[in-house]
């Protein structure tokens, strides 16, 4: 049939007659299959969700697969219903039930059919698309169309009508400002971008893409390890020496090594530095955050899984105790494992073999194990949280890293070296810090450790000015001043002193007690004696006086209350 001579749509009676609303038992029926009648701004809101969280390419993919699914289920009425009708007549049951569905108005254009050799070309024009409506609503006029559900449908109907792959393409969209959508279908494999377009009516795991980038992720970071490890281990003081002789002693032996410490102190660059120290070293470093990785998860992730052992696990996969073989294998906040997955760790650890979930076969695995924890473990015992036979597997050769508070020789130098790594990284000039600076770092406590000298530093130079040099309040802007040292309003670093304003409330305080200078002093004198319980030597040194002249001063000032001795 050409095109502009089509016959009119044939009467859609037959077609209304199969919808039955059964609203006393919550049902709406369209011959055997149910339907919903669900507001077309909730669709949107569906619609909006998914393409903030996951993008436009695979929100188009879900809503084509979702329209495909509903154009197959119509297309099983066409032949029930108008098998007895002209081809015209029986294909158009799906237009007119897109119509009847409130998903769009169809005009055909061109119909060209032909079930026995497959040919197929077909046209028309769409108005009122719900889709196109909604999207440019939300997010306004697009480059692209925008109906990939109602297209997912015309091929899902024209795919199942014909037995063959129809794929519909929008040559206007009413998304894309146009008057109105018009659409062209053909057999796929006479569209030129075939594979791009297939593309859309496909599945994809966004979870399998997700886990491939991790382990893409990882291998890189890997690859910029070494340049990192340089400046990893740095240090002189006594405390971090101590932890580097055992680190250096235990790594050419296959000992399992227990790394302990506070958060941040960097216990992942001491298992790599171990790892470099070892003979494995030109073997993988495989690392995994046990606290990072769901429940449900994680004992995949370490043993690896074969296709459909859970939801989601869409092929074969390899764990991290098969990515490390021959290598070394950090597991870090151990402690966190999850029971079930403590169980089946201690059985590899044991027999040296992994079984991938959902798979009987055991691989042999030569791994060496770096374990790390913040964690009381002992405790953790204690309280049945974590096994006692896998504790005793894994604390083997406990090494405790020090807190930075504890080594404080090492501040300057890993300073040093994190801003020449960061300027690196963000393609600025190395900063220089102000003496006030480093003063600022030492006297500071770092509850966060190395983790929070580097975040302040990496901070440092990203904000750095070219020709200005990085001081105190640039490392600890809206922070309580470093232990014993203050900035002030000029930005240098003062240590505890009365600034201007203290002497301002002091010189009130004096007026308003009406004694003068002695009156305060006296009353400062008691207030120091009574809040060390009539220690003397100590209220001294709250004072900044010696014990004689604290003597002096409390013995020579006439008219006050005897302290305690
Ligand atoms: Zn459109």
């Amino acid at each position: 049939m050409a095109k502009h001579h089509l016959p009119p749509l044939p009467s859609d009676a037959d077609l209304r007659r199969l919808i039955h609303f059964s609203a006393g038992d919550g049902r709406i029926w369209l011959a055997g299959q149910r339907m919903v009648l669900i507001h077309a701004a909730a669709l949107g809101a569906l619609r909006k969700e998914l393409m903030e969280s996951v993008g436009p390419q695979q929100t188009r993919r879900y809503f084509t697969r979702a329209g495909f699914a509903a154009g197959e289920r119509d297309a099983a009425l066409a032949r029930q219903i108008r098998g007895k009708s002209s081809l015209y007549d029986m294909f158009a049951v799906g237009p007119q039930l897109h119509m009847l569905e409130g998903a769009v108005q169809v005009t055909p254009l061109r119909f060209e059919s032909d079930v026995q050799t497959g040919h197929f070309q077909g046209e028309f024009r769409w108005d009122h698309s719900w889709e196109a409506e909604v999207h440019k609503r939300d997010f306004g006029v697009q480059e692209v169309p925008v109906c990939w559900m109602l297209i997912g449908y015309a091929s899902g109907y024209t795919s199942a009508f014909m037995g063959r792959p129809i794929l519909y393409k929008e040559t206007s969209c009413v998304g894309c400002g146009d008057g109105h959508c018009h659409i062209v279908g053909r057999p796929q494999e006479e569209w030129p971008d075939a594979e791009e377009l297939a593309s859309y009516f496909k599945p994809e795991s966004l979870l399998s893409t997700i886990q491939d980038l991790q382990t893409q992720v990882e291998s890189l970071r890997q690859e910029i390890t070494p340049v990192d490890n340089k400046s990893a281990l740095i240090g002189q003081s006594e405390a971090f020496k101590a932890a580097y002789e055992l680190l250096r002693t235990a790594a050419p032996t296959q000992v399992t090594v227990l790394l302990a410490g506070e958060t941040g102190v960097g216990k992942e660059r001491f298992a790599r530095a171990l790892h470099a120290l070892s003979s494995r070293a030109d073997k993988p470093f495989v690392a995994i955050n046990c606290a990072a990785i769901p429940h449900d998860l994680i004992e995949s992730e370490l043993f690896g899984a074969e296709k459909g052992a859970y939801t989601g696990s869409q092929a074969n996969r390899a764990g991290r105790f098969e990515r490390a073989d021959g290598g070394t294998l950090f597991l870090d906040e151990i402690g966190e494992l999850p029971l079930q997955a403590q169980a089946k760790l201690l059985r590899v650890i044991q027999e040296g073999e992994v079984e991938r979930l959902g798979s009987t076969q055991s691989r042999k695995v030569d791994v060496r194990l770096v374990a790390a924890t913040n964690q009381d473990m002992e405790q953790a015992v204690r309280e049945g949280r974590f096994r006692a036979d896998l504790y005793y597997r894994i604390n083997v050769y406990p090494v405790l890293i020090p807190p930075l508070r504890e080594r404080h020789d090492d501040i300057e130098p890993l300073a040093q070296s994190m801003l020449e790594r960061f300027a690196l990284l963000h393609n600025k000039p190395r900063p220089m810090l102000t003496d006030h600076a480093f003063d600022a770092m030492r006297n500071y406590a770092w509850p966060g450790n190395v983790r929070e000298l580097e975040n302040l530093v990496e901070r440092a130079v990203i904000l750095s000015k070219p020709n200005q040099a990085v001081d105190a309040r640039d490392l600890f802007p809206g922070m309580t001043p470093p232990l014993g040292a203050s900035v002030n309003p000029q930005g240098e670093l003062v240590h505890r002193r009365a600034s201007t304003m203290d002497c301002q409330s002091l010189l009130d305080q004096i007026q308003n007690c009406g004694e003068g200078l002695d009156g305060l002093e006296r009353a400062l004198l008691q207030e120091a004696v009574s809040r060390t319980k009539g220690n003397l030597s100590a209220a001294a040194r709250l004072l900044g006086l010696t014990r004689a002249q604290l003597s002096y001063r409390l013995g020579s000032k006439p008219g006050r209350e005897d302290p305690q001795p």
